[in-house]
């Protein structure tokens, strides 16, 4: 089986990631997609999120339509700074004949060599790389050939829409009242606005 993993900090989960997500599916033929919220994203140690509860029940109702993406708590549940290659190894250890496959942005993946053992992540585990407007193409097709190279590493470029929203420009948007209908599904809204949050 191919099982795709897509971390983030989903605070909150939109479009843009649920497009990223799809795409992936399709272009690389997942069989499954397990979303994992982190607790404590080791770039983000400082940042106040919404609790994981809550970002894991918005990231179950945005995915609810796709029967092949779980959302897992894998993460959340542990104390731990949310270390990607501590996910990724557990995940392979619970299914060793699988081919492991991790989603990210382009933002997350510029900096990947900061990254706790980014080297084993390389060598062992697929990367599928989602893009987003005004990422800096050269520059990525760059690293991406230096890190094909370097650690044998298997790094496709996908081709989902690029959509110009971010979690943090979404929490302004609620702040100020403004509808939402465009940056994320109206069930994540309506979530959002009964529980009342990032007001
Ligand atoms: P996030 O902001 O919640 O976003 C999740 C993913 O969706 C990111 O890769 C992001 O890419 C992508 N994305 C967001 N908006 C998008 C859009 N409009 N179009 C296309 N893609 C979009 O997640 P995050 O806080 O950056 O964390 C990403 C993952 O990296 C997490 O699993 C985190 O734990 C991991 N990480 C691990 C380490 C480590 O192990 N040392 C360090 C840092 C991060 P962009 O990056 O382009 O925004």
């Amino acid at each position: 089986m191919k099982t795709g993993i897509f971390g983030g900090t989903f605070d909150p989960v939109h479009h843009g990631h649920v497009e990223l997500c799809r795409q992936a599916e399709r272009e690389a033929g997942l069989d499954r997609i397990f979303v994992v919220p982190a607790r404590l994203q080791p770039f983000k140690l400082e940042q106040k999120t919404a609790d994981g509860q809550h970002r894991i029940e918005m990231l179950r109702l945005a995915f609810s339509a796709d029967p092949r993406i779980q959302v897992s708590d894998y993460e959340l549940s542990r104390e731990e700074i949310s270390y990607t290659i501590h996910t990724l190894r557990a995940f392979q250890e619970r299914f060793p004949e699988d081919e492991i496959y991790f989603i990210l942005g382009t933002d997350a993946f510029m900096k990947i060599e900061l990254w706790r053992n980014y080297g084993e992540l390389l060598k062992n585990y697929h990367i599928l790389v989602g893009v987003r407007p005004g990422y800096r193409e050269e520059e990525l097709e760059r690293l991406i050939r230096r890190l094909e190279q370097e650690f044998q590493a298997d790094i496709r470029l996908l081709t989902n829409k690029e959509l110009e929203i971010s979690s943090t420009d979404l929490k302004e948007k609620i702040r100020q009242g403004c509808p939402l209908g465009a940056w994320l599904p109206d069930i994540v809204e309506r979530y959002i606005k009964e529980h009342a949050l990032y007001t």
